[in-house]
């Protein structure tokens, strides 16, 4: 789309800067995550977290078994579903995790420990708070954060549309991934990423990585990524326009 054209389509959007940081100490939206006490509660045990899971959608394990078609119900408890039909049983009795093909299946200790150190991590917590909170060693931290890194990211570019929408606030910014390094003579530097995560409770994102960050590389983004009539925030708006 020529530059043109995306800073009329943008003119439609409200660029709202001098409000942003007020928003920004006193909406509860940007606090959408739930306080410790809430989640500790409900991931105290399998069961609990079972059933929360299940409720989410996260877990859907089979209700009718494969063998005879009989319903069965999981066992939350125990995080299996199995067949009780006696006939069935004959040759062998069908039982299952609950967590099989899910997130959860190869983690054999407590799913709700796992669901705690998730809240954690994306608390921002660090890897020596992440093992004081959980017990973990420094190598089950580091797997299950790489882990949690790749499913945000898959989730991001996977989900890559158009967000806001007419008077849902959008916050952009852009923010450099990588460290500065030294090697062999050359330097080598991060990538800049230019993203936008809207202000609703399904807060939904995009994110690209650009190779400047001039309006004509950043507006015609602004133009794919974020609906009509949204407002735009920025606390960095004016730079690099
Ligand atoms: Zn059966």
């Amino acid at each position: 789309m020529p530059l043109v054209a995306a800073a009329a389509a943008t003119a439609a959007l409200e660029v709202d800067t001098n409000t942003y940081m007020d928003d920004l100490k006193n909406s509860n939206k940007l606090h959408s995550i739930p306080d410790f006490n809430t989640v500790n509660k409900l991931f105290s045990s399998n069961e609990s977290a079972a059933k929360f899971l299940l409720a989410e959608g996260v877990i859907s394990p089979p209700t009718v078994c494969p063998k005879c078609a009989n319903p069965v119900k999981p066992d939350l408890k125990k995080g299996k579903v199995r067949c009780r039909n006696r006939n069935c049983r004959h040759d062998g009795e069908w039982q299952q995790s609950i967590y099989k093909g899910t997130f959860f299946e190869g983690f054999h200790s407590s799913k709700g420990a796992l669901m705690l150190f998730c809240y954690h991590w994306l608390c921002g917590a660090t890897d020596k708070q992440l093992a004081i909170y959980t017990g973990w060693g420094k190598q089950k931290i580091q797997l299950w954060s790489t882990y949690l890194h790749q499913v945000c990211c898959a989730v991001v570019l996977d989900e890559q549309g158009q967000i806001g929408g007419d008077g849902v606030v959008v916050e952009i910014d852009e923010s450099k991934f990588g460290k500065r390094k030294y090697h062999r003579g050359h330097r080598v530097e991060g990538v800049w990423v230019f993203g936008g995560v809207e202000l609703t409770p399904e807060m939904k994102v995009f994110a690209v990585a650009v190779p400047m960050r001039d309006s004509e590389t950043l507006l015609p983004l602004i133009v794919k990524f974020i609906a009509p009539g949204s407002i735009i925030r920025s606390d960095c708006w004016p730079c690099g326009f």
